[in-house]
């Protein structure tokens, strides 16, 4: 209901238009950029520590671990487990022809969780037991590619 304060993405090819609001679309900011070139390349990447070596998510200039500043962005595996999740019924404005959809935290194998959709499973408890072998898989919409997670046995 509330008025979009961007231009719905127009030019996404080969989509067959919508009546339905746009799905909101994550904007990269410079801390973030390299996370959004890396799922746009079919790549999760995330940050990591020089110092005490270990993985972080969300973005952020200093290893929240032990302070070091010393960090560069690495290419992850893209398994992950599932660690919590709802099935929402609820949908934001855009998801209404998704509902219900699953709303998850999923803890990557290098030990970072992150937000995420459990998609191409039914959204069904008895479809999604806790920690369910996860895999990444990308999804354009608008400028971006998002990351979503979907059953490692899944094809
Ligand atoms: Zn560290």
């Amino acid at each position: 209901m509330s008025t979009a304060s961007r231009p719905a993405p127009s030019k996404a090819p080969s989509k067959a238009p919508s009546q339905a609001p746009s799905k909101a679309v994550p904007r990269p900011t410079p801390d973030t950029r390299p996370f959004w070139d890396g799922t746009a390349a079919g790549e999760l990447r995330v940050q990591r520590c020089r110092a005490c070596a270990r993985h972080f998510f969300y973005p952020r200039p200093a290893c929240p671990h032990c302070g070091s500043g010393d960090v560069a962005w690495v290419a992850v595996s893209g398994r992950a487990t599932l660690h919590s999740y709802v099935i929402n019924h609820r949908p934001a404005p855009g998801f209404e022809d998704e509902a219900p959809y699953v709303i998850a935290i999923v803890e990557l194998e290098e030990g970072v969780r992150m937000m995420s959709n459990i998609v191409g499973v039914p959204a069904d408890p008895e479809h999604l037991p806790l920690d369910l072998p996860l895999r990444a898989v990308f999804e354009p919409r608008g400028d971006v590619h998002l990351p979503l997670f979907t059953p490692a046995e899944a094809r």
